[in-house]
């Protein structure tokens, strides 16, 4: 059966991509404080203080589902200014929608290419974030040509899509980020424990195989089998890397860095947060209650 978290969840989800809320929900005074928690206000003070607590970072433009070439080039933009604040070892997470993949793959494709390029230079690594299972097939496809030229160049899989098991055994030798699936997409797994198993199997291959596995969850088993699997396989801690959110769990985050692990933050910034926000939201039934107070507070 379908339980009430998971239609709240799509309910949640269908607020994050209408416009009427947006406008509603981003001009209310007490969103400012959830949104400070799950977005830096200040990129490069967010990326230093992290970076002097022995955490690594990826940090995202905050944009996606661009309609114009125009707002494409302004992203591309942002992120060549961005690299100047990065220190070697950083990632860039990269929405191609945000870089014009709905106008057109060749578009997106080229844009990717300028950042990976200016990325090379400064000694940071690039990742295609994965979203809306409508844009999946040309993030695959776009992922396969960048690697021609930046065989660094990472991408995500989502394990609630059935065919991710598929997907990973096709990703050797890839920078591979692994983690459950913040959309909706026909077809997907809803059920918690199916998005479980389906994870543990992605997990595997990747942790035998010959990706380098970057393990994006909060969920605390999930970790575990993650650390077990690296044991098993031989995987020292530079062998792979654990990923969490700016906001989410960071007693944990500290806690793996301090063990020596590879812990890399994702830290969104910018001001096209709504989406963003939404999802996070909708991943915490917990979290509605904030919600709900800021539609109120109007
Ligand atoms: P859950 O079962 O959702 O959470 C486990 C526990 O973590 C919860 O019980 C809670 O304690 C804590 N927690 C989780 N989420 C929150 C929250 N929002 N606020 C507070 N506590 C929370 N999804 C994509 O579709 N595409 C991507 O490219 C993508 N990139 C990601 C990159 C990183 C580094 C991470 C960590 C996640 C990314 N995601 C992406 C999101 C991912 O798909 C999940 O939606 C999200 O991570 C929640 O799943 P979970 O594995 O943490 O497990």
């Amino acid at each position: 059966g379908v339980s009430v978290v998971t239609v709240l969840r799509q309910a949640m989800l269908a607020v994050s991509r209408s416009e009427r809320a947006e406008r509603v929900i981003s001009t209310s005074p007490l969103t400012r404080d959830v949104v400070k928690r799950y977005v830096a206000d200040d990129i490069a003070s967010a990326v230093a203080d992290l970076t002097r607590r022995g955490l690594l970072v990826t940090v995202d433009h905050l944009g996606e589902e661009v309609t114009e070439r125009e707002q494409a080039d302004a992203a591309v933009a942002e992120y060549l200014a961005l690299l100047g604040l990065l220190p070697a070892g950083a990632d860039v997470s990269v929405k191609l929608t945000a870089l014009g993949l709905r106008l057109s793959e060749q578009l997106a494709y080229e844009r990717a290419a300028d950042i990976c390029r200016a990325a090379a230079g400064r000694g940071v690594t690039v990742t295609l974030d994965a979203e809306e299972s409508d844009t999946v097939h040309g993030l695959y496809a776009v992922h396969t040509a960048l690697r021609r030229e930046h065989p660094d160049v990472g991408v995500v899989v989502q394990a609630y899509l059935p065919d991710s098991l598929e997907r990973c055994e096709k990703l050797g030798g890839a920078r591979v980020r692994l983690c459950k699936g913040a959309y909706t997409a026909p077809g997907a797994y809803t059920a918690p424990a199916e998005i479980d198993r389906s994870f543990v199997r992605c997990l595997k291959v990747l942790m035998a195989g010959t990706a380098y596995p970057m393990v994006a969850t909060h969920d605390p088993r999930l970790l575990r089998i993650a650390s077990t699997l690296a044991v098993l396989d031989g995987r020292d801690v530079t062998g792979f890397e654990y990923q969490m959110l700016y906001g989410v769990r960071p007693a944990e985050q500290a806690r793996l860095a301090g063990l020596g692990s590879q812990m890399r933050v994702y830290v969104p910034y910018g001001d096209d947060w709504y989406a963003y926000l939404m999802r996070r939201l909708a991943e915490r039934p917990r979290n509605l209650g904030f919600f709900l107070r800021s539609l109120m507070s109007r």
